[in-house]
């Protein structure tokens, strides 16, 4: 039994739809296919949200365009019952998704459920239309909803999703339903109240991991809009290559510093299982894309480059931290506690002082409520306030055997130096 997903650009138009289907059709194992909402769509669903927050009518434009975006693509690939019963199935899930954006547009409020619930809705509709142009092209496929078998604990933060809970909704499914192509939304999950709620935007690659995890998979592969994880960002750097063979760790590493490729909580779910994942081009089926896998590979030291933008450094200091445990605990309990990620920690050696890496759009809560927990001490002038640095990015060198190797790091400041870029921050 194999895995495979296909991205928002896979499922944007039919003819990419059809490109998906005769990929499905190629395959002669078991197959479950889990698929994105189309292109574009989470967004608007997002600006839908947004704009009947705020009290304007304009958020119903928004569903018209996603109303309007699977219509065209029903009126091209269906026709008959099949069609007739597609644009009910759509029409259903439209009505029950402008039910609760009039909830929101009335009360002026989006609690973090209802803003899940909303975002869910697009690969609702695509799960469900993807189902239906596989039945008109008569493939064997069944689908199910994957709000009724991935879990998430619903006091922290979405992404965390309940392991044990999901397992065994998915087996006992799994063990009642036979199937030759299993088609399921990415993205949605419940909560432990049984509510809406997902994996975090990118999370149709962790569904299917997490899919391929439970199910023993002999692997997952990842269809995109690019041949494979690049050296670098391909939209950015013209000469970047694609990796053939890559490790989980490196991978790992690559996506968690901006390789949006694939999601980086996607890597765990299958190196505990040892299963590969393969990334594909759907729209050239025949590259040979990458593979992720535990193999250690060779090659190059430096594996791959990739960055994040919109960085913003926090740096607490002051002399009263020196020698005294439980600052940077206490740095970093008040960033969890208000579901801050950290990106990025460096430490000077003399203990003087601490800086973290977020992004930016999280950067005024995180100054507010440093500056609460340290209240005390910044009075008696033990430390200063919080030091913000706005418009930062970062860059990552990543290759599993840079460690034993001297002068790359040497060869990596050279070419920032004499590119006129000025180091804030290190972090090995
Ligand atoms: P999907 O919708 O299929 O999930 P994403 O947009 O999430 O696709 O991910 C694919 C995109 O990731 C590419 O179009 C590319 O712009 C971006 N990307 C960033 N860094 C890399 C990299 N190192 N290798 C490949 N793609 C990368
Ligand atoms: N549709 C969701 C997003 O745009 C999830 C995904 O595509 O992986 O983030
Ligand atoms: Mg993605």
């Amino acid at each position: 039994m194999i895995v495979i997903k296909f991205g928002g650009s896979s499922v944007s138009n039919s003819k990419n739809i059809e490109r998906v289907l005769s990929i499905i059709k190629s395959k002669n194992t078991p197959c479950v296919v889990v698929v994105s909402a189309i292109g574009g769509v989470t967004n608007l669903l997002n600006e839908s949200g947004v704009h009947a927050e705020k009290g304007k009518k304009s958020y119903l434009n928004k569903i018209d365009l996603i109303e309007e975006k699977h219509l065209i693509i029903i009126k091209k690939l269906l026709s008959g019952s099949i069609k007739e019963s597609a644009i009910n199935d759509m029409k259903k899930l439209i009505s029950e998704l402008k039910k609760i954006l009039k909830g929101v547009f009335m009360i002026g409020e989006r609690s973090i459920q209802t803003k899940d619930s909303i975002l869910n809705f697009g690969e609702l509709l695509s799960y469900q239309l993807l189902h239906s142009v596989a039945i008109q092209k008569n493939i064997d496929a069944k689908k199910k909803n994957t709000e009724e078998l991935i879990v998430t604990y619903s006091e922290k933060k979405n992404l965390i999703f309940d392991y044990e809970k999901t397992k065994f909704l998915v087996k006992n499914y799994f063990k009642k339903n036979k199937f030759k192509f299993l088609i399921v939304p990415g993205f949605v999950s419940k909560n432990s109240k049984n509510k809406p709620s997902n994996l975090g935007r990118g999370g149709s690659d962790l569904t299917a991991s997490l899919l391929a995890n439970i199910l023993d998979a002999d692997k997952l592969e990842i269809w995109t809009d690019v041949s494979g994880m690049y050296t670098a960002n391909p939209n950015l750097v013209k000469n970047a290559k694609v990796i053939p063979e890559i490790s989980y760790s490196e991978a790992m590493e690559l996506s968690h510093f901006g390789a949006k490729v694939i999601y980086p909580p996607t890597i765990q779910p299958s190196t505990k299982k040892n299963i590969p994942i393969t990334i594909k081009n759907t729209f050239f089926p025949n590259e040979k894309g990458t593979v992720i896998s535990k193999k250690k590979t060779k090659e190059s030291i430096v594996r791959g480059i990739s960055h994040i933008e919109n960085i913003s450094l926090l740096t607490l200091e002051g002399s009263g931290m020196i020698g005294v445990p439980g600052y940077s605990q206490k740095l970093l309990s008040v960033l969890s506690q208000n579901n801050i990620n950290v990106i990025m920690i460096t430490q000077a050696s003399s203990e003087h002082s601490i800086c973290i890496g977020i992004n930016s759009s999280d950067v005024e809560l995180a100054k507010n409520k440093i500056n609460e927990r340290f209240l005390l001490e910044i009075k008696s002038n033990l430390i200063n306030k919080v030091k913000i640095e706005k418009n930062k990015s970062i860059i990552a060198l990543v290759g599993d055997k840079m460690k034993n190797r001297q002068g790359i790091s040497g060869k990596m400041f050279l070419t920032l130096g004499n590119n006129n870029i000025n180091v804030k921050a290190i972090s090995q």
